[in-house]
């Protein structure tokens, strides 16, 4: 099953590559679920049950329109942010691989938006890109173990870890959730992709390109922390609800990285993929004069 965000309420995505047609939740359902995403995370399991059971009836069919997509989980109780979460990546950045927990922080929720945007670029600021596989929790989970931690798991979407490295590193300790929360700075979609749809969750290819040139490329079968790693290790300390998000960190290429650093620029087009899931399109504009 494919949901998204279309004008904040929920939506079933129906049909293939380029020819997707959506489906209201809450007038197929005859306002038993939705309008909002929200209201289908905190009922997932009867959500699923009855998507799966539905006959979409053709006249309620829409054509998919990508500008009015929103984040799939556009109000989520937390936050997850994983740093450090492939091998390549932590030697990049200069740190040893984590071994009993990755560093985990926040991106504030006003930084969230839809898969195709234009993003404002912060004056004087160092704005580098991280691709990342993101996972929503379908049902609350604490001390689960990484047997059992898939079935916590709504689905999975693209997502940039968009990464302001000024803000992120000033000052006597490092500042991860506000450098990584500019308005505009957690792209997401274009949706929802449930588990079951993909031949091994454990194992999508995901990457970006800055105007057509590759800039990062990886597979979600090399993280440190598998997802139902990660969901085993977070729900030891804390309860995942429904609708919750995670980053789940990004693979090797960032712009910070390299030799000699490079960072976004006004002008500069950012296209990033999951592999089974679908793309995000972000334009970097120049701050207004006078800010
Ligand atoms: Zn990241």
């Amino acid at each position: 099953m494919r949901l998204a965000n279309i004008g904040n309420r929920a939506a079933l995505v129906l049909g293939t590559a380029g020819s997707e047609r959506t489906l209201d939740v809450a007038d197929a359902s005859a306002g038993r679920w939705g309008p909002g995403l929200p209201d289908v995370f905190r009922n997932w399991a009867d959500v699923t049950a009855w998507a799966a059971r539905l006959e979409a009836p053709a006249d309620r069919l829409v054509t998919l329109d990508r500008a009015r997509l929103g984040a799939p989980s556009p109000a989520p109780s937390q936050v997850f942010a994983v740093g450090l979460n492939y091998h390549a990546h932590a030697a990049e950045s200069g740190f040893a691989a984590p071994t009993q927990l990755p560093p985990v922080f926040t991106k504030y929720v006003s930084s969230f938006s839809g898969p195709d945007t234009d993003v404002v670029l912060p004056p004087d600021g160092n704005v580098d890109w991280e691709v990342e596989l993101v996972v929503v929790i379908g049902r609350e989970a604490h001390e689960v173990t990484e047997a059992g931690a898939w079935s916590y798991v709504a689905g999975l979407t693209a997502g940039q870890d968009l990464s302001e490295r000024l803000t992120q590193l000033r000052g006597p300790a490092p500042q991860f959730g506000l450098g990584k929360s500019f308005p505009g700075f957690s792209p997401q979609g274009p949706w929802l992709v449930t588990p079951d749809e993909f031949a091994d969750p454990d194992d999508l290819e995901l990457g970006c390109a800055i105007d057509g040139e590759e800039v990062q490329k990886g597979r979600t079968s090399d993280l440190i922390f598998s997802v139902p790693r990660l969901i085993e290790a977070l729900s030891e300390t804390v309860t995942l609800q429904p609708g919750d998000v995670v980053f789940t960190g990004t693979p090797a290429g960032v712009g910070v990285g390299r030799e000699p650093k490079r960072f976004l620029r006004a002008g500069e087009r950012l296209d990033s993929w999951v592999d089974g899931i679908g793309e995000l399109h972000q334009r970097f504009v120049a701050a207004p004069d006078g800010e």
